[in-house]
Formats: C-alpha cells, sequence, structure tokens
C-alpha cells in the first residue's frame, strides 16, 4: 500500500483500511460501518480515511488511498465538506441531535454522491436516541453513509449494533508499535517508549497523544496535596471544594497527568528504571495505585487527556478539573473507601 505523508494512515489499522476500500471501489460499502477503538486517536483517524475515501476527486479505481489534498480530503480535514456531517464526541448525544442528523439525511447531497454521517462515541446514545437511529439506518434515505465509532461497544444498543457492519481495529504488539513511537518522537528513551506503550495498551494513536504530552520531571506544586485529594474524592462536594482550589491556584491538568503516569509508572514496577515525574511522595502514589484497576487506571488517562484538551480550549478551569475528579470516581474500584479517619484502603479480594 502506498503511504502518502498527506494522509495519516491510522498506523497498524492498514489492514483495516484496505478492507474498506476495496468494498468502497466496488461500491459495495455497508451503508452503516461501525469502527472499534479507541476513540481519541485510532477509531477517529480511521473514520476521517473512510470519509475522505467518499469525497476524494483522485480516489480512483487505481489509488489505494484518498490523497489528502484535494477539495474533498481537505473539506475532512477541516471538517467544512458541506456533504460532511461529524457529530463531535462533546456533549450528550439525545433524541434531538438524532432529529438532526435524521433530517439532514433526507437533504440531498451538495457537491458529491453522498451525504456522510461521522458519529463518535455512539456509547453516549440515550435509548431513545439509539431507537430513532436505528430507525433512520432501517429506513436509509439512500445517497448517506453513516460511519460510527465506539471504544466500548458492549455498552451500545445491540439492535444499533447488528445494524450495522463491525470494523475492529486491533492493537499492535510493542515489538512492533515501541519502534515506530521511537521514530515518532526521537526525544523518548527506550524506557519510556515502552512504559507508554504499556499504558496505551498498544494503540498506537493512543500511545502518540501520550508521547505527545509526556510529562517531565518536575518539582511538587504547593497544590499537589489539593489535587490528590481531588482524585480521591469520595463525593460531589469534596471534588468540588478540590476543583475550586486548584483553579485558583491555576493548576494546569498537566500535573494530573504525571501524578497518573507516576502512578502507572509505580504499577508496572518500572519506577526504578524510568523514575517518578510529579514529585508525588510514595506514601501517595501506592494509595492512589490501590484506589483503581489497571484498566480503570488506562480510562483515567484518557480523561486526564481530554482535560488537557478542555484546558487547551479555554473550558472555565474549576469546572474542568470537577468533570475530571468525577469522572475518576465513577473508574475508581468498588472496594476502595475514603474514611473519615484519612484514605482507607480496603483489602482486594
Ligand atoms: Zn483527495
Amino acid at each position: 500500500m502506498r503511504e502518502t505523508d498527506s494522509v495519516r494512515l491510522p498506523k497498524g489499522q492498514e489492514w483495516a483500511i484496505e478492507t474498506a476500500l476495496y468494498c468502497l471501489r466496488r461500491g459495495r460499502v455497508a451503508q452503516a460501518q461501525l469502527i472499534v477503538g479507541p476513540l481519541e486517536a485510532d477509531a477517529m483517524v480511521f473514520a476521517e480515511v473512510m470519509a475522505m475515501a467518499q469525497f476524494c476527486d483522485r480516489l480512483d479505481a487505481g489509488a489505494c488511498l484518498p490523497c489528502g489534498d484535494c477539495y474533498g480530503c481537505l473539506g475532512v480535514i477541516k471538517r467544512t465538506h458541506p456533504d460532511l456531517h461529524w457529530t463531535a464526541a462533546e456533549g450528550t448525544l439525545g433524541i434531538d441531535e438524532v432529529r438532526a442528523i435524521a433530517a439532514a439525511s433526507q437533504v440531498r447531497p451538495a457537491v458529491g454522491a453522498a451525504n456522510v454521517f461521522v458519529i463518535e462515541a455512539c456509547e453516549r446514545l440515550t435509548g431513545p436516541a439509539a431507537a430513532a437511529l436505528l430507525k433512520t439506518l432501517e429506513d436509509p434515505p439512500g445517497a448517506a453513509l453513516f460511519i460510527l465509532t465506539a471504544s466500548a461497544p458492549a455498552q451500545m444498543e445491540p439492535t444499533l449494533c447488528s445494524r450495522c457492519l463491525p470494523l475492529r481495529l486491533r492493537p499492535m504488539s510493542a515489538a512492533d508499535l515501541v519502534p515506530w513511537l521511537l521514530q515518532q518522537q526521537s526525544a523518548l528513551a527506550a524506557d519510556e517508549a515502552e512504559a507508554i506503550v504499556h499504558m496505551a495498551g498498544g494503540w498506537p494513536g493512543r500511545a502518540l497523544a501520550i508521547a505527545q504530552r509526556w510529562p517531565s520531571s518536575r518539582d511538587a506544586p504547593p497544590w499537589l496535596a489539593q489535587l490528590v485529594a481531588g482524585l480521591l474524592a469520595g463525593t460531589s462536594a469534596e471534588a468540588a471544594v478540590a476543583a475550586a482550589e486548584l483553579a485558583s491556584a491555576s493548576a494546569s491538568p498537566e500535573t494530573a497527568l504525571a501524578v497518573l503516569r507516576d502512578t502507572l509508572v509505580y504499577r508496572e514496577d518500572l519506577s526504578s528504571r524510568i523514575g517518578s515525574v510529579s514529585g508525588l511522595d510514595v506514601g501517595d502514589i501506592e494509595t492512589l495505585s490501590a484506589a483503581y484497576s489497571q484498566h480503570g487506571l488506562g480510562l483515567c488517562l484518557e480523561a486526564c487527556m481530554q482535560a488537557l484538551q478542555a484546558a487547551d480550549a479555554n473550558v472555565n478551569a474549576s469546572l474542568n478539573w470537577y468533570v475530571l475528579f468525577i469522572r475518576l470516581q465513577r473508574l475508581r474500584r468498588s472496594c476502595y473507601a475514603p474514611t473519615q479517619g484519612g484514605l482507607r484502603v480496603r483489602e482486594e479480594r
């Protein structure tokens, strides 16, 4: 397969692209495709390439990939193509949003042969919204392609899943992914790249996103105790207090990422090799490590990356911290319970 500089190919998913484009070239594309993979990078890039393949002016029987720089492709990258309807993962995905999608699907495409609807994180659909979307898919408006993405399809309405052709992206082995990551981020040490790949569960896009935010060593900031309190908040009131204190101290979610990174490194027994960066003492790291499962910590990392993006987009700082803490609360082990006299960790059975 030919790689171009302009199209960001999802690393390791070339087989899936080939399959999808093969069907597309033969006019055998399913009307609704469900891409399963972590949303923040891998599944999203894949959805982008599929949408580009619909609109690319230079994709003919001979070309393997959309070119990435024609009117159609750029319209996808910038999300400005008139026939592209992209529903991002922020906010709710309720009946109103799905009604808007259904209405748009009845309108003829403005420039291309078909309207393309990308709907991110379909596990967020409420029951009535999923039912409404199913109705739209069952009663095809003709010239429309639906590209749904989900990182946890088990949480989706089964009937909606069964109406879509699934394309399950695969994580890569560390042996394949570590050299690629080192090539992308030359400042990383091999040990660090290994730790990142492990944290990312072998997902290339996620690994790259973590590597780009990989925190460097820092002195413990004065508000580190508030941050730990927020990360372990047992109630929404505690989360709100910690969030307000961190916002007034102008704390950045970068430090939360550093704390999570240290917890994962400790958990993986890598701390003697690559050291800690957050300035947190070992007792607090142990407490955090006990409060979350390994899988939970991976999801925490994802929530933290979202908080960083929100901070970049100037979302209200206190609200951003609060949302992060509430999200993390839900990811915590149920056996973990903060007590009045301090933090206590119950033994796992
Ligand atoms: Zn193109």
